[in-house]
């Protein structure tokens, strides 16, 4: 079901008790109401802090994600983390084909494919990560790189298998770099991606469809791109590591 999501990618920062303490920051906002009314704020923790955050957290509009799991189900593979493991913790929710992933860790679309598969079925729900680099942006390849991604990575999924999947957007230019997409050119992205999202599943899936902008997303920028009216929430890194900076992403959303 479309919704308004405000996610947090912590990426590969804080420490157990430093990721605890900002988790139960964010679920006292929440639970307080001080914000965020009809928002799902997830929170992307690093794999060690996904039990306890998932096991602290007492409001159900917070949902726990991991930010990658393993292309299978169980046996020796030593250091990897799978889907069940994840599901197991109490999180509900996986990052894949994050732009990380895919440049510093080779993740290609047939690996993504399997991870997807993977995450399906330990029912996980996926934020599943698109988007060019500026050189793709410069030479006006980004939209056909966005589709392929689409394409490679997703649509080989079944109708009722696509509606477990969020789609974030994340510009790979705009990634910690504090430079972001303008909010045309976020709109004018998620709407392309929602008419290839038509075009392979129908209007009515396409419509249902969350997207998600990620990329020097903060607290002064969310509310003009969240203004847009495909843009459904924010996949954010860096803002979403103080909890005063990310709440006030939540309430812009709001
Ligand atoms: P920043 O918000 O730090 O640019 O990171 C965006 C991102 O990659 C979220 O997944």
């Amino acid at each position: 079901m479309r919704k308004k999501i405000v996610a947090g990618n912590w990426k590969m920062n804080k420490t157990f008790a430093e990721g605890v303490e900002l988790a139960r920051e964010v679920n006292d906002y929440v639970r307080y109401k001080e914000g965020g009314e009809g928002v799902l704020v997830v929170l992307g923790t690093p794999f060690i802090h996904l039990a306890k955050v998932a096991h602290n957290i007492t409001e159900s509009s917070i949902m726990v994600a991991a930010q990658n799991c393993a292309t299978e189900k169980a046996g020796a593979y030593t250091g990897e983390i799978s889907a069940e493991m994840i599901a197991s913790t109490g999180a509900k929710c996986v990052i894949l084909g994050h732009s990380e992933r895919r440049s510093y860790y080779g993740e290609t679309s047939p690996i993504l494919v399997k991870k997807v598969a993977q995450a399906l079925e330990s029912k996980l729900e996926i934020i599943f990560c698109v988007g060019e680099v500026l050189e793709e942006r410069e030479t006006e390849k980004h939209f056909e790189v966005v589709k392929q991604q689409l394409t490679d990575g997703l649509f080989n999924l079944a109708p009722e298998q696509f509606a477990h999947v969020v789609i974030a957007y994340e510009p790979v230019w705009a990634i910690g770099t504090g430079k972001t997409a303008t909010p045309d050119q976020a709109q004018e992205m998620h709407a392309f991606i929602r008419s290839v999202v038509a075009e392979k599943y129908g209007q009515a899936v396409a419509d249902e469809t969350s997207i998600l902008y990620g990329g020097s997303c903060n607290a002064g920028n969310a509310d003009a791109i969240f203004s847009n009216p495909d843009v459904d929430g924010g996949l954010i890194g860096g803002a979403s590591l103080k909890a005063a900076d990310f709440f006030e992403i939540i309430k812009a959303r709001a």
